[in-house]
């Protein structure tokens, strides 16, 4: 995918399947079941979408799923599925070895985000991208390594205390560029540091939304916010913002969690919004 100067491509990590009282939070089943069908066991699809942006001969890669390091009991209670392998094999077949990626950006700290930051060597905990600086918000750290009672099981430790470790953290103060074409965006609510991406390259614009819009539905109804924001208030206003801003742009828009549409863009008809597929 080219966007300007910028090329950009998803990587999956796989797919995986949640509680769908968890993705959809106060919204009644009645409602997002006709949107996302669930199984027997209420859970519905969910992507692990990651992506690789090259920009001005940098290599950036936002998000990184759950990882290698989900033990198979864990792979079972997550029905995780990786039949196309995992975003290593997903970087590999694009030609990019994990020492070449240079910027590791994570929207958030949970574990389907930044499992993949780390991997286990003979026991040790090193980063995966051994080249590259990796990228936090500083107020999603914090969150991180001092977790309360409802944040611990998604803040693991293993997944970023090792980046610290080996010197290659590097925390934002909120809105970061990275590259002329590229810059981060603090968008909390889903959690108080998230952050989501934004290419800008020769009038073209598109944005990673992490779970700020985990999935399209999310941002065509501003109050369906999932059970684990945090701030749920925020999060409708951030996609308030964002979706006038993307509205303006005919932004492209990356969806981390959307199984049917990684990427569409926004279209308004009277007071309703539509992604549609692109
Ligand atoms: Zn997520």
């Amino acid at each position: 995918m080219r966007l300007g100067n910028v090329e950009c491509f998803i990587v999956s990590d796989g797919e995986w399947r949640m509680d769908g009282g968890a993705i959809f939070g106060v919204v009644p089943k009645v409602l997002w079941e006709t949107i996302v069908p669930a199984d027997e066991l209420n859970r519905v699809p969910m992507a692990l979408n990651c992506l690789l942006i090259l920009s001005q001969g940098k290599r950036i890669l936002v998000d990184t799923g759950f990882g290698r390091k989900v033990l198979a009991k864990e792979a079972g209670q997550l029905a995780l599925q990786r039949q196309d392998g995992d975003l290593l094999d997903g970087l590999q077949r694009l030609g990019y070895g994990p020492k070449e990626i240079d910027i590791v950006i994570n929207t958030h700290l949970h574990s389907d985000h930044c499992g993949g930051n780390t991997l286990d060597r003979g026991g040790t905990l090193k980063p995966a991208f051994s080249s590259a600086e990796y990228w936090i918000q500083r107020v999603e750290w914090a969150e991180a390594c001092y977790p309360n009672e409802r944040t611990r099981k998604t803040y693991l430790p293993e997944n970023f205390r090792p980046l610290e470790s080996a010197g290659q953290l590097r925390l934002l103060h909120g809105n970061t560029r990275v590259t002329a074409e590229v810059r981060c965006m603090a968008t909390k609510g889903h959690s108080r540091g998230h952050q989501s991406v934004i290419i800008e390259s020769d009038g073209e614009t598109a944005i990673f939304l992490g779970d700020l819009a985990g999935r399209a539905v999310h941002l065509e109804h501003l109050a369906w916010t999932t059970a684990f924001d945090s701030e749920p208030f925020e999060t409708i206003e951030s996609k308030r913002a964002i979706r006038d801003w993307a509205i303006e742009r005919n932004a492209l828009l990356f969806f981390g969690h959307d199984v049917p549409m990684p990427s569409g863009r926004l279209l308004r008809s009277g007071d309703r919004f539509v992604v549609q597929n692109s």
